[in-house]
């Protein structure tokens, strides 16, 4: 395999950080071996030099615990050779026995794009089935299909430039400030520039995005559709639709209006819950402002009507021409590092390489000619839901899943995990080593990680970007490509897939973009089809097309039409307004789910990590006060979340933020590192029936209290001794669910529990099991109340402290957890004991801020004490929001807590920041 190296004389590796869909360049240096250091890359377009908490806390990630280093075949480690014949054996054995649509793929934006052209290559080129789907079938399939109903392509049509150009920004269905920090960053700097800059957040929830906003429209979940049918009809009304453009170069406006102008504003005000004032000025705003971005992300797409809600975004924009020009234009933002990338070759099991379709004779015998291989798919594969409902019905007998983990990220999810064990046969190619997905395989495959990996990524702009090794490839890890082609040479396919190098794979990918192309489609990179390897390697971040030949014209698309239908005109799609029934259903509550500001989708990477993990340390889930009340839940209680047979148990987090009738929880949280917290257990597997995506934000469930005898938490260096009490109990508790939940913290690991055990019995297995050899132990116990607590010391260290008690514990978790790492005076371990700090120790609080962990109670003082008002105050004097700005928009938060209280408001009482 080709070394990959920076070309840059100042010795630093240019890469692509591996999580979001920003597509940040990261810097690497790695000139002291011991101590890689990693800061933005301030020549990437993307960040400028920036990174977000998860990005600045890449070098955490560049361990070998937890790492997969071997193939393993049945819990046996073993060789390539031999892991590599049997999966081509029996690939061959179920597709001789079945025939191809019989054996499936299942793969992930995490891959890069050359992993993910050669693996496309094998199934729908050579195997003859195009049953490969991708994570992002999760993510954004309903933007492809509102981009290909509307453009007649999958076409980004605008750049991250225009959010500093633009004068309206909208954002509706993100949470950009958690999601997509860096892009939060750009427009929190290009409102200081652009003072006529009005962004507007559309959000049923208030998030840190909306703290950072001019106007929040807390819309009913699932209506962004119907906001913008009624923009469409405003237009209309108010004679703001540019003819111009719309008889040039689009068709479809007469029914489209017509259609919205049927619908009467109650109708909407109804839908949406706002009222006719909002809805006035978010239109108007709208119509007097001619450089509007629109962006829009999971809360859009991940629903029953998603690529309705994308094509009614996108008919405002071609209604009013505003799109493929500076500042303006529909701007739909992905989740994960590469999924414009995988969407490129064809990932989707709807489409073909390079942008070409599946369904479309002439694409198929382009591809097919292309790739000189003996068979082309010719019909759609099963989308994710499709195919492991496919396993779990027999018609899949093999499946190959790479990089995700779908027994947590799938809807019913209990029913993925279910057709993973009906499956004859399931390999897992990842790079830890324990996963809930990597626990039913038959072959587990070390993948190479990020700093080994050596390819391209592309993000939400359609900038291609290297993603460089740095590091040499740990034991036997492996590329995705060079595994997927090992398998493939050993089915026959020897000359198809001799590649050496990631670079002879890019190649031949970007050479098919411009093969038969002439312009008939968007994605065009034919200009890298022929670059050296040395090029590749030196290769700077570009947005595409990048045509043979051409000179770098416009990166923005469809400013004078030119779309990709067979006329060439863009679509304005005449959307009907649909009630959700989920919404329309009154019983329990909606649950919407998403992320936490600094976890990355199933923790595999991010989980491992202190600092991340000191934000959000616990699965959660947040309700109103009123849904609270009803359901006698108090603040830290834990809770029961059900739907039919399925629950999940998580902490109750009481918030002014969310709307009477919603719930929001976390999707991260995964068997590993909690007891019963995958909420996806509980979502439905309903699908929006153009795109396939599954509706994972909405979903009817009951919440009653977890009514537990006992609550612990737990403080300790040694994670293996926790787990082995805890293993106890859960085996005496027999088939008693019990909450629990880990979390690591600098120097050990944090474990909260709750469960049907007295406080007394509980305190008993803690006290009969730590290993208390050689240690000092303090106790308190208060048996009038049921509380408990215990704390051993070695020497000066804390090894372990145990707080039991009847109630929810009440100590600061945090400052406990940061004893770990303190040492501990003999005069200063009461504070320990009584879980309460003095003047030498303060508690700082959850944490806000993880780039200099700052806490809750750190910026509260310094607004009640030090006259702080604004984010840029607390910044000078605690730095929080000064590095990543991650945490900005919650700082903001508590700044508007602390004013309404000091200004007599109403005070919700709580702070910002989850005090789990
Ligand atoms: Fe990585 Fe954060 Fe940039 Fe996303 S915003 S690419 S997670 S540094």
């Amino acid at each position: 395999m080709a070394k990959n190296s920076s070309s840059n004389s100042d010795g630093l590796t240019r890469t692509a950080c591996p999580y979001c869909g920003v597509g940040c360049g990261v810097s690497v240096d790695t000139t002291n071996q011991n101590n890689t250091k990693i800061s933005g890359d301030i020549s990437h377009p993307a960040n400028a030099g920036k990174l977000c908490s998860k990005g600045m806390a890449l070098a955490d990630t560049l361990t070998l615990n937890g790492r997969l280093l071997n193939p393993v075949v049945n819990n046996q480690p073993t060789g390539w050779t031999e892991a590599t014949d049997l999966i081509a054996a029996r690939l061959q054995q179920t597709i001789d026995d079945h025939g191809p649509d019989s054996v499936g793929f299942y793969v992930s934006g995490q891959l890069l794009t050359e992993d993910y052209y050669v693996v496309n290559k094998l199934i729908k080129g050579y195997i003859g089935s195009a049953n490969i789907d991708t994570n992002s079938r999760l993510c954004m399939a309903s933007s492809v299909a509102g981009h290909k109903r509307a453009f007649g392509s999958d076409t980004v049509p605008g750049v991250y430039e225009d959010l500093e150009l633009a004068n309206l920004i909208i954002l509706t269905g993100s949470n950009l400030a958690w999601c997509h920090p860096i892009l939060q960053q750009r427009i929190t700097a290009a409102k200081i520039q652009n003072s006529a800059l009005t962004v507007v957040v559309i959000d049923p929830r208030q998030t840190a995005t909306t703290e950072l906003a001019d106007i929040h429209l807390a819309i009913k979940p699932d209506s962004d559709s119907a906001l913008f049918i009624g923009l469409l009809n405003y237009l209309e009304k108010k004679q703001a639709i540019d003819h111009l453009y719309v008889f040039k170069y689009t068709s479809g406006i007469e029914d489209a209006v017509h259609l919205a102008a049927s619908y009467s504003e109650d109708q909407i005000e109804t839908e949406t819950g706002l009222g006719s004032g909002q809805l006035n000025q978010f239109y108007e705003l709208f119509r007097q402002t001619e450089k509007v971005v629109t962006v829009y992300s999971q809360g859009v797409n991940q629903s029953k009507i998603g690529t309705d809600k994308v094509n009614s975004i996108i008919n405002c924009h071609l209604a009013t021409g505003r799109i493929g020009r500076a500042g303006m234009g529909p701007f739909s933002v992905t989740g994960q590092p590469n999924a414009m990338g995988g969407r490129e070759v064809g990932g989707l099991s709807n489409m073909l390489a390079a942008h070409m379709e599946l369904d479309n004779l002439n694409h198929q015998e382009t591809v097919q000619r292309f790739w000189n291989s003996p068979n082309i798919a010719t019909r759609p594969g099963y989308k994710a839901v499709e195919l492991f409902e496919a396993a779990r019905t027999g018609k899949v007998k093999f499946l190959w899943i790479m990089a995700t983990n779908p027994v947590v990220s799938m809807p019913e999810a209990n029913l993925v995990k279910e057709s993973l064990m009906r499956c004859p046969f399931v390999v897992v190619s990842d790079v830890v080593n324990n996963n809930d997905t990597l626990r039913h395989a038959n072959v587990s495959l070390p993948a190479a990680a990020w700093g080994e990996k050596d390819g391209t990524v592309t993000n939400s702009e359609r900038c291609v970007s290297r993603q460089r090794a740095f590091r040499p490839l740990s034991a036997n890890a492996k590329p995705d490509w060079w595994a997927v082609c090992e398998v493939a040479k050993k089915l026959g396919y020897d000359g198809a897939f001799d590649y050496e190098s990631a670079a002879d794979i890019f190649r031949e990918h970007a050479t098919l973009s411009g093969f038969n192309n002439s312009g008939t489609r968007d994605f065009d990179i034919s200009a890298c089809g022929s670059i050296s390897n040395k090029e590749y390697d030196s290769m700077r971040p570009f947005i595409w097309p990048w045509v043979k030949g051409d000179k770098r014209k416009t990166t923005r698309f469809f400013a004078n039409g030119e779309f990709y239908t067979p006329d060439r005109l863009g679509r304005i799609i005449p959307i009907a307004l649909e009630t959700n029934a989920i919404r329309k259903d009154q019983r329990g509550l909606v649950m919407n789910t998403g992320r936490v500001r600094d976890q990355w989708h199933t923790m595999t990477r991010t989980g491992h990590i202190a600092t991340l993990s000191a934000h959000r340390a616990e699965p959660f889930i947040e309700l109103s006060r009123q849904d609270a009340e009803e359901r006698d839940i108090r603040e830290d209680d834990v809770v029961s979340v059900l739907k039919g047979d399925e629950h999940v148990l998580l902490r109750a987090i009481l918030t002014d933020k969310q709307r009477p009738g919603t719930v929001f929880a976390p999707m991260h949280w995964t068997d590993t590192h909690a007891s019963f917290a995958r909420v996806n257990t509980l979502v439905s597997s309903a699908v929006d029936a153009v795109s396939g995506q599954p509706a994972l934000k909405m979903q009817r469930v009951d919440i009653e209290k977890y009514k537990a005898a006992s609550y612990s938490y737990v403080a300790i260096r040694d994670k293996s001794a926790a787990d082995k009490i805890l293993e106890i109990q859960r085996n005496d508790l027999l088939d008693k669910p019990m909450y629990w939940s880990c979390a690591k913290v600098s120097d050990g690991w944090r474990y909260d529990m709750a469960s049907q055990l007295t406080p007394y019995v509980c305190l008993q297995y803690w006290r009969n099991h730590l290993d208390v050899n050689g240690t000092e132990i303090a106790e308190f116990e208060d048996q009038k109340k049921g509380e408990y607590r215990i704390a051993c010391y070695r020497h000066d260290r804390l090894e372990a402290a145990v707080f039991v008690s009847a109630n929810p514990v009440r100590s600061s978790r945090h400052w406990v957890a940061a004893q770990l790492k303190e040492s501990m005076p003999v005069m200063s371990r009461f504070q320990v004991i009584a879980g309460a700090t003095q003047g030498d120790k303060p508690d700082n609080g959850p944490i806000v801020c993880s780039c200099f962990m700052v806490g809750v109670n750190q910026i509260n003082r310094c607004l009640s004490e030090q006259q702080c008002s604004t984010v840029d105050d607390i910044g000078d004097v605690l730095s929080a929001g000064t590095n990543c700005g991650s945490c900005r928009g919650e700082v903001q938060a508590l700044i508007n807590t602390y004013s309404a209280k000091d200004s007599g408001e109403a005070w919700s009482g709580g702070s910002a920041t989850t005090c789990i």
